[in-house]
């Protein structure tokens, strides 16, 4: 270290890097890996939409937009929320963001004061508890269990809560574990939130990669609209990871203190992503569902290989990761990980980088071809089979 990081604020010095990326960069020295690390499609972004931002520029639009984003997309994203029972006045109540990724941290700046506690359901997104500790604010986790279908559930939450407990930083379909919530779990936890006050940012990116039910926007729920901010963008349902496309919806005053900080900081998001967006939500649905179906199959393949292999495996309802367990195997999750990588070349991620109750489970992203699942599934097989571990008939 030298003596520059003297001056590097203290908050952001003391913020581990993602335990993510250590994975990447030890997988990306070698040959032959099968990543089931990235937390990404494989697909590409379906090319009538592709074909729109190509069009889009032949017509030249290369300019600004409003800070809150193109009205038509705007009003195309209250339409799409409208399908799901929440209604929002896209001139004033719909926020176009650089991703989800820059709408969480807007929604955590502006709801957050110093000392702040956000209570959040782990294992997690990698980006919640840093997020929250540069907003100036202490998370509070709360783990979920494989017992719980790592659901959040209503005791959980009432056990962590306290006069400083202001957010509740929600995500299902959820990334690391798949779990889901039905509307009745949802219903308990708004039951909570409503008692004590809380504030809730739901982020829900991944609310149309559901597979054994139907998801439920949390500000549908009675009396949740207000007190909710939703997160939600393109990077997943779309294949658009790169276009880098999201957006906020909540009540008036909490979009407008967010778009203060947005001017302010991004100005706005891209033309292009923002005219591409707008295409995937009017003409998209059926290359969307196409992908659905495709995780879908893999989702199945995955499950049943690693119970086949050893595994002890949740049944993921959504998002595209499955979470086995592999505490039987007397290696921690980082071991199992790194060992399957030098082993076998697949890279996995070690559960407990998505915080507490993701310990003794790895994280295994479904999002790749059938052939490399299935290749994937042999050589794990093969890893436990080596330590006596393997199911074989
Ligand atoms: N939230 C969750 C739960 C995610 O998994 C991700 C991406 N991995 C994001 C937010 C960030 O998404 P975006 O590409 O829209 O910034």
């Amino acid at each position: 270290m030298s003596k520059w990081s003297n001056y590097i604020n203290p908050t952001v010095r003391q913020i581990p890097p993602s335990g993510i990326r250590r994975f990447f960069d030890l997988a990306a020295e070698m040959e032959g890996v099968i990543s089931l690390g990235v937390g990404e499609p494989d697909f590409v972004t379906p090319w009538h939409i592709r074909e729109a931002c190509i069009y889009s520029l032949h017509r030249g639009s290369t300019t600004y937009t409003s800070n809150h984003g193109l009205l038509e997309l705007r009003e195309e994203i209250a339409n799409y929320l409208g399908s799901q029972g929440v209604h929002y006045n896209p001139k004033k109540e719909i926020l176009v963001t650089v991703g989800v990724s820059e709408a969480l941290d807007l929604a955590l700046r502006t709801l957050v004061c110093p000392g702040d506690e956000v209570i959040i359901p782990t294992p997690c997104y990698v980006s919640y508890l840093p997020c929250t500790e540069l907003a100036g604010g202490v998370p509070v986790t709360v783990a979920t269990s494989m017992e719980d279908q790592f659901r959040l559930t209503a005791d959980k939450l009432e056990a962590v809560i306290t006069p400083k407990s202001k957010v509740l930083l929600l995500c299902f379909p959820n990334n690391p574990t798949g779990a889901i919530m039905d509307r009745q779990n949802l219903l308990n936890i708004a039951e909570v939130v409503r008692k004590h006050d809380l504030l809730v940012i739901s982020d829900e990116i991944y609310d149309r990669l559901t597979y054994t039910g139907h998801h439920t926007c949390f500000a549908s729920l009675p009396g949740m609209q207000e007190r909710t901010i939703v997160l939600n963008g393109f990077s997943k349902a779309y294949a658009m990871t790169g276009w880098r496309l999201g957006y906020a919806a909540a009540n008036e005053e909490f979009i407008a203190a967010m778009t203060k900080i947005h001017q302010y900081t991004m100005l706005c998001a891209p033309i292009t992503a923002q005219v591409s967006a707008l295409e995937a939500l009017r003409h998209g649905k059926s290359a969307m569902q196409d992908m659905v179906t495709q995780y879908n199959r893999r989702r199945r393949l995955v499950v049943h290989g690693f119970k086949e292999i050893g595994l002890p495996c949740f049944e993921p309802g959504g998002a595209f990761y499955a979470f086995p367990y592999i505490g039987h195997t007397g290696l921690t999750a980082a071991e199992f990980a790194e060992s399957l990588l030098l082993e076998e070349k697949v890279a996995v991620i070690p559960g407990d980088v998505f915080g507490p109750g993701g310990e003794g489970c790895v994280r295994c992203s479904y999002a790749s071809s059938l052939e490399d699942l299935t290749e994937a599934l042999q050589r794990m097989g093969r890893f436990l089979k080596r330590r006596g571990l393997h199911n074989s008939k």
